[in-house]
């Protein structure tokens, strides 16, 4: 279990959270409401991942699936600065795919599968930014929820088979329910998307929320092996810090 790797969060805490970080060989899901820092968190994740780090981690290059145009070349430059690489190097190393609809979403799966098989070692980390979003729009009818559960479990099924024969990580974000509950504390409690499918294929699933300027808070919501903890990080010019 030293073996697997994991991916520096950029800040200490989150990866704290998160057991060291975002670890290989395994599905890790961050959802939380728009502007809660998902994407920043992955633009970050696409800079660290070509870092060298412990157990012989020499970094690796990354694919990031774009399902809602949320990538910003810019971004990654600017956080590319932060931990002092090139960064034409840095966004070299991001091999990047629009996916249009669940369908496409699916068939890149085959074209990523092959990418890992040619260089295999190469890759580290496997984002979908975001994994229901294409989802929700192709199957919006109430009818359309058994196949759309179908498909979904079919593609969280092929992420957690190349997440071990690649040793790689998969890290996916997702969206929250509407369908917000209050409890009687008072406090909203809200709740990914996905159903049992996603709530299964996830190794670990962690909340995002939004709280003053740059601060965010992270829970640990259900996971089979970390604690139930939350810690706060903030978000920068650099990425997800401390
Ligand atoms: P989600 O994917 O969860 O919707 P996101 O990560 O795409 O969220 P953004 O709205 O892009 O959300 O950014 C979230 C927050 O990150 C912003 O509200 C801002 O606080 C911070 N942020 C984004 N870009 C920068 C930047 N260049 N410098 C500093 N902070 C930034």
């Amino acid at each position: 279990r030293n073996k697997i790797f994991k991916l520096s969060t950029g800040s200490k805490r989150l990866d704290q959270l998160l057991g060291g970080g975002i670890e290989a060989m395994s599905i890790t899901e961050v959802f939380g409401e728009f502007g809660s820092g998902k994407s920043q968190l992955a633009h970050t994740l696409c800079v660290t991942t070509q870092m060298p780090g412990p157990n012989s981690y020499l970094g690796g290059k990354v694919i990031f699936v774009d399902t809602e145009h949320t990538f910003r070349p810019d971004r990654i430059r600017m956080i590319a600065d932060r931990f002092n690489l090139n960064q034409a190097t840095v966004l070299d190393n991001i091999l990047y795919a629009r996916a249009y609809n669940s369908e496409h979403q699916w068939e890149l799966l085959n074209h990523i599968g092959e990418k890992l098989h040619e260089d295999p070692g190469l890759y580290k980390l496997l984002i979908i930014d975001s994994i229901m979003a294409l989802f929700r729009v192709d199957f919006s009818g109430l009818g359309e929820i058994t196949d759309r559960q179908k498909k979904l479990g079919q593609m969280m099924s092929r992420l957690q088979k190349m997440s071990e024969e690649f040793n790689i990580a998969v890290f996916i974000t997702n969206q929250i329910s509407s369908d917000i509950r209050i409890n009687d504390m008072d406090r909203a409690t809200y709740k990914p998307i996905g159903g049992n499918i996603l709530a299964h294929a996830s190794t670990n699933r962690i909340f995002f929320q939004k709280g003053q300027g740059p601060l965010r808070k992270a829970m640990v919501f259900s996971s089979t092996d970390l604690e139930e903890s939350e810690e706060e990080f903030i978000i920068t010019a650099g990425g997800v810090d401390d």
